[in-house]
C-alpha cells in the first residue's frame, strides 16, 4: 500500500503535518514509534508555545512585537539563529491559534508560578497531552491512517529522495515523506559519546536524566547524517536543567523542576558553592543549571534554602530533606559537615541584605565571596533548613537538520523534493543554543504545518493521487 504522504513521528510537529497534508487533500499514514499511551513524545510534557501579538489577545497579555521577540531569540542563541527562519517562526506563531483551535487546542491564562510567561505565552488547557490528544482525535476524524509501535529503523533513499521506510522488515512506500521524529536526547549512547569522559574519569551524561519520551533515539537523524544530509548544530548542545536528583530516568516531566536556586546557594557533591545562583531571574537563568551540574564532580548539586524561602517558589513533588539545623543538614545529604559549614558560614558572612525583592533584581548581594551571589543574597540561618538534591535533565538535542523555509531536507546544497523535515530535528536552525520558555512549540508548529504543505503538494505534483482509506 502506497499513500501520498508519510509522516514519521508522533509529537506536535508530525500532528501538524498529517493534519495539514490531510486538509491540503493527500492520503497520510502517521508513524509513532511509541505505543498509543505513550504518544506524543516531549509533546505531550509541554504546557505552552511562545507568540507573538501586537496588542492583548484572548489569554495573552498586553504585546510581544515581531522585533521584541526576535531580540529575545538573537540573545539566548548568541546570533546562532538564521534570521529568515526565526522570523518565518515569529510571524506564524501570530496567526496559528485559531488553526490549533479548530482541531480542538483550548488555550488558558498562564498559571501562578510559571516564570512570569502571561505576556508572551499561549498556555494549552489541560498542557501538552490535551493537545495531543485534541490533534491525534481529529486527525482520526480526518482519514490519517495512524499506527503505533511502528518505529522507523531505517529509510531508503536515492539520490537525496524518499523512496521508502522500514518498521523492522516491512517497508512501506510514500510519495513523500516529513520526518519528524524529535532529537536524540533518549540515546544514552549517543549522549555518551557527544560528551564524552570528563578529567575526573567520568561519563557524565551516565548520571543525566531524560526529562520527557524514551523514544527520541535519533535512529533516523544518525543515518541522515551518514547518508550525507546537511547537518546543522552541535551534538552537544542540549536544553538541560537541574532537576530533582530523585526523577526518574525519562519522563519526569516538569514536575521534576527545583525552582528555589536563587533563594539560597547551591553547594556540590563537596560541599562548596560554584556558581552565582543571583545572577538573574530564574527564568532566564533556568536552562543554564543543568550544564553548571553536569560539570561538578558526580554530576550532582545541592540546593540548600532556609525557612524564609518557603512559599516564595513552586513546591517541587517530593519534599526536601529537612533538618533544624546546618550541621544536621549537610549530614543528612551526606555531605562533609565542616566544608558545609565554612561554606555556609563564609556565605551568610558575605551577605550585604538591602531590600530583599524577588520580582526585581533586587540590591541584597555578597561582598569579597568567589563566587558571589549578585541578588537575593541573604544569609541561609533560619531554620527548619532544606536541601535539594540535584541532577541534569535534559529537555532535547540541538542537533538537526539543515533546511530552509521550504523545510526541505538538504544534502550537499541540494534540497530534496520530496523529503521534509519538522520540530525537534531541525530546530537547531532557529535555535542554535540557549532557549527563550515556549519556542520549541512555536518551531514545531510553523514548520509542521509547512511540511505538510509542502509534502502533499510534491505529492500531488508526482502523478497519481492516492485516496485515503
Ligand atoms: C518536560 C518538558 C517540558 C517542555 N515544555 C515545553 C513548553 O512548555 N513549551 C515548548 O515550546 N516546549 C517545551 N518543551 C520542548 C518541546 O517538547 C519540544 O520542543 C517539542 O515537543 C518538539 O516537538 P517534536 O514533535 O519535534 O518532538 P516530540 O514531541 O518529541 O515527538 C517526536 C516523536 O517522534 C517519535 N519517534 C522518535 N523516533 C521515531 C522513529 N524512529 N520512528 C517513528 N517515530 C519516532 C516519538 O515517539 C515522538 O512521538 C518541553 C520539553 C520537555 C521534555
Amino acid at each position: 500500500m502506497t499513500v501520498d504522504v508519510l509522516v514519521i513521528g508522533g509529537g506536535n510537529a508530525a500532528l501538524c503535518a498529517a493534519l495539514m497534508a490531510r486538509e491540503a487533500g493527500a492520503s497520510v499514514l502517521l508513524l509513532e514509534a511509541a505505543p498509543r499511551e505513550w504518544r506524543g513524545g516531549n509533546s505531550g510534557h509541554t504546557r505552552n508555545l511562545r507568540c507573538m501579538h501586537d496588542a492583548p489577545q484572548d489569554v495573552l497579555t498586553d504585546a510581544y512585537p515581531e522585533e521584541e521577540f526576535w531580540q529575545d531569540l538573537l540573545k539566548v542563541t548568541g546570533g546562532q539563529t538564521d534570521e529568515a527562519l526565526a522570523r518565518l517562526t515569529i510571524r506564524a506563531s501570530s496567526h496559528c491559534r485559531d488553526w490549533m483551535r479548530r482541531h480542538g487546542v483550548h488555550f488558558q491564562p498562564s498559571l501562578s508560578g510559571t516564570l512570569h510567561l502571561s505576556r508572551t505565552n499561549a498556555f494549552f488547557m489541560g498542557g501538552g497531552k490535551a493537545l495531543v490528544n485534541a490533534y491525534y482525535r481529529s486527525a482520526e476524524q480526518l482519514g490519517v491512517q495512524i499506527r503505533y509501535n511502528a518505529p522507523v529503523d531505517r529509510l531508503e533513499l536515492t539520490d537525496g529522495q524518499f523512496v521508502a521506510a522500514y518498521v523492522g522488515d516491512e517497508r512501506i512506500t510514500a510519495k513523500t515523506c516529513v520526518l519528524a521524529a524529535g532529537g536524540f536526547e533518549s540515546n544514552r549512547e549517543w549522549l555518551r559519546e557527544a560528551w564524552g569522559q570528563n578529567a575526573r574519569g567520568e561519563w557524565p551524561s551516565d548520571n543525566f536524566a531524560i526529562r520527557g519520551t524514551r523514544f527520541n533515539q535519533g535512529v533516523l537523524l544518525k543515518q541522515l547524517m551518514e547518508s550525507g544530509a546537511d547537518m546543522i548544530g552541535d551534538p552537544t548542545q542540549a536544553h538541560m536543567v537541574a532537576i530533582d536528583a530523585r526523577a526518574p530516568l525519562y519522563d519526569g516531566g516538569i514536575c521534576t523542576r527545583i525552582d528555589c536556586v536563587s533563594l539560597g546557594v547551591v553547594v556540590n557533591r563537596e560541599g562548596r558553592r560554584f556558581y552565582d545562583e543571583g545572577e538573574d531571574f530564574w527564568p532566564k537563568r533556568y536552562a543554564i543549571w543543568g550544564r553548571l551540574v553536569a560539570q561538578q564532580p558526580g554530576q550532582v548539586g545541592y540546593s540548600i534554602i532556609d525557612a524564609k524561602a518557603a512559599g516564595r517558589f513552586m513546591p517541587p513533588v517530593f519534599p526536601g530533606t529537612r533538618a533544624d539545623t546546618l550541621p544536621e543538614l549537610a549530614q543528612k545529604l551526606g555531605l562533609d559537615v565542616p566544608t558545609f559549614m565554612q561554606t555556609l558560614n563564609d556565605y551568610n558572612a558575605a551577605c550585604r541584605v538591602g531590600t530583599f525583592d524577588h520580582t526585581v533584581l533586587d540590591d541584597c548581594h555578597t561582598e569579597q565571596l568567589l563566587p558571589a551571589k549578585t541578588h537575593w543574597a541573604r544569609p541561609v540561618d533560619k531554620g527548619p533548613f532544606y536541601g535539594y538534591a540535584l541532577k541534569p535533565g535534559v529537555t532535547f538535542t540541538y542537533l538537526g537538520l539543515k533546511t530552509d523555509e521550504t523545510t526541505a531536507v538538504r544534502f550537499g546544497g541540494v534540497a530534496s523534493s520530496n523529503l521534509f523535515v519538522a520540530g525537534e530535528m531541525m530546530a537547531g536552525n532557529v535555535l542554535g543554543k540557549g532557549y527563550t520558555a515556549g519556542v520549541g512549540m512555536s518551531i514545531g508548529t510553523a514548520f509542521g504545518r509547512i511540511a505538510g504543505v509542502q509534502s502533499a503538494q510534491a505529492a500531488m505534483k508526482s502523478g497519481v493521487h492516492h485516496a485515503a482509506a
